[in-house]
C-alpha cells in the first residue's frame, strides 16, 4: 500500500461542489466532485446532536489541528474518504450555513454571518491528508488498525467495513435502518444504537451463534440475507410470545442463546406471565434480568436471581416452633402482629399465610439459616422487604 501526505488541501477545496444529504444526514460529495465522503463502508453520520459540529468550527478558530485525515484513491482523481468524514461534514455544514457557532458574545453565527477574516481563516485551513492507494483487502485490513480520536468505531461498524459488499448493504437496509417500523419492538430485547449498527451485531451474533467474523466472512458475497433474517425474527417471535409483557429488565438478554436452549420447550404465555409478575413482587430477588432464564428453566437455579431462599424443612421447623410458643402466651405466631394493635394481634396464621424472612436481611450478609429465619405473614413480610 502506497501512502501520500498532503499539506497544501484546504477546507475551501474540500467545500467546493459540497453536497450534503439532509434526510440521511450525510455529507456526501466534496473537492469539486472528485471526493466521496460517504462511502458504503463508512459509518453511519453520528455527529447528529450538533455537539460535535460546533467544537470541530471551534477548533478551527481557534487554529487547533483536526487531526489526520485519510482518503482512498479509487481511480485518477477520484477519491474516498476512509476517515474523517464526520470532521468534513461538520465543517462542509458549517460553510453552507446549516448551523449556527456562538461567537465571543454569545450570539449565535452562521458562516455567513461572521467577520470576514474568520471566514477566511476558516477556508483557508490546511488539512493534513495521508492518500492511500493499495489493494482494497489491504487498506481495509489497515483501516481497521488505525485509530483517530473522536467516535471509536463499533466492533460491527469495523466487521462492515472490512467485509463489504452486497451483503452487508442488504443486511444493513434491514436492521440498522431506523425508518425500519420493527425497531421498536426490537428495541424491547436488544440493547443499543440502530445507526451505530447495533442491532446488525446481535443479528449475526445470534444467527452465528456468537462468530460473528466468521460468518460475515462466508456470506460476504450473497445477493440475500434470508437466512440472517429469518433467524432473527424467529429469535424474537418466540421471546414475544413467550413473555407478553414487556419488562424493562428483557432488554440486552442472550436471546440467542436462551432461544437455542428452551424454544424446542412449550411454555404457556399465561402463566408465565403470573410467574414473572410473582417473581418481580418477591423483595429477596435482587436479579430481575435472571427472572426470565429461570422460569424457562423450569425454576431450579435460584443463582439466577442472586437471590437465597430458606429450604422447605427450615421453614416447616421455624414456624412449629414459633406457632408453639405463641400460642402458649396467647399471642399471634407473626411476632410483627403479636406487638400490633388490630385484631391479628393474637391471630395464629397458617404456614401458607406466612414466609420466611431474614431477621437480619440476606443482602447485608445475613445467612440463609435457621438462626437467622423467622415466620412473618405475608403482609408484614412484604411491607418489611420494601423498606
Ligand atoms: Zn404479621
Amino acid at each position: 500500500m502506497k501512502t501520500t501526505l498532503k499539506t497544501d488541501i484546504t477546507i475551501r477545496d474540500i467545500c467546493e461542489g459540497f453536497v450534503y444529504n439532509e434526510l440521511e444526514g450525510k455529507g456526501l460529495f466534496g473537492l469539486s466532485g472528485k471526493l466521496t465522503i460517504q462511502p458504503e463502508y463508512q459509518r453511519n453520520y453520528i455527529y447528529a446532536d450538533g455537539k460535535k459540529d460546533v467544537d470541530v468550527i471551534e477548533s478551527i478558530l481557534k487554529g487547533y489541528p483536526l487531526g489526520l485525515i485519510y482518503f482512498v484513491k479509487v481511480d485518477k482523481d477520484k477519491f474516498e474518504v476512509l476517515d474523517g468524514q464526520q470532521r468534513i461534514t461538520s465543517f462542509g455544514r458549517y460553510v453552507t450555513n446549516k448551523f449556527a457557532v456562538k461567537d465571543e458574545n454569545g450570539m449565535e453565527q452562521i458562516f455567513t454571518g461572521i467577520a470576514a477574516n474568520k471566514q477566511k481563516k476558516i477556508l483557508n485551513t490546511e488539512l493534513t491528508i495521508y492518500i492511500c492507494e493499495g489493494e482494497e483487502s489491504e487498506i481495509k485490513e489497515w483501516f481497521r488498525t488505525i485509530n483517530i480520536a473522536g467516535i471509536p468505531l463499533s466492533d460491527q461498524e469495523l466487521n462492515n467495513a472490512i467485509f463489504s459488499g452486497q451483503f452487508v448493504t442488504l443486511a444493513k437496509e434491514e436492521f440498522s435502518n431506523s425508518q425500519n417500523t420493527n425497531v421498536q419492538k426490537w428495541s424491547a430485547y436488544i440493547k443499543g444504537n440502530v445507526n451505530r449498527q447495533h442491532f446488525l451485531e446481535r443479528a449475526i451474533d445470534w444467527v452465528s451463534k456468537g462468530n460473528i467474523i466468521d460468518y460475515m466472512c462466508r456470506h460476504r458475497f450473497d445477493d440475500n440475507i434470508k437466512e440472517l433474517k429469518t433467524y432473527f425474527n424467529s429469535v424474537i417471535d418466540w421471546v414475544s410470545t413467550t413473555f407478553t409483557d414487556i419488562e424493562k429488565e428483557m432488554c440486552g438478554l442472550e436471546w440467542g442463546r436462551l432461544y437455542e436452549e428452551y424454544h424446542k420447550k412449550g411454555f404457556d404465555p399465561k402463566k408465565v406471565s403470573v410467574q414473572i409478575q410473582e417473581l418481580y413482587g418477591d423483595s429477596y430477588v435482587k436479579n430481575k434480568k435472571g427472572i426470565f432464564e429461570f422460569i424457562l428453566g423450569g425454576k431450579v437455579d435460584t443463582k439466577l436471581l442472586n437471590v437465597r431462599i430458606f429450604d422447605e424443612v427450615t421453614r416447616k421447623s421455624v414456624y412449629k416452633t414459633q406457632t408453639k410458643y405463641a400460642e402458649s402466651i396467647g399471642e399471634s405466631n407473626c411476632p410483627l402482629c403479636a406487638i400490633g394493635h388490630d385484631s391479628n394481634k393474637s391471630k395464629i396464621w397458617k404456614i401458607n399465610e406466612m414466609d420466611a424472612d431474614h431477621v437480619t436481611a440476606w443482602s447485608k450478609e445475613g445467612a440463609t439459616d435457621i438462626k437467622n429465619c423467622q415466620m412473618l405473614c405475608k403482609t408484614h413480610n412484604r411491607a418489611k422487604g420494601n423498606k
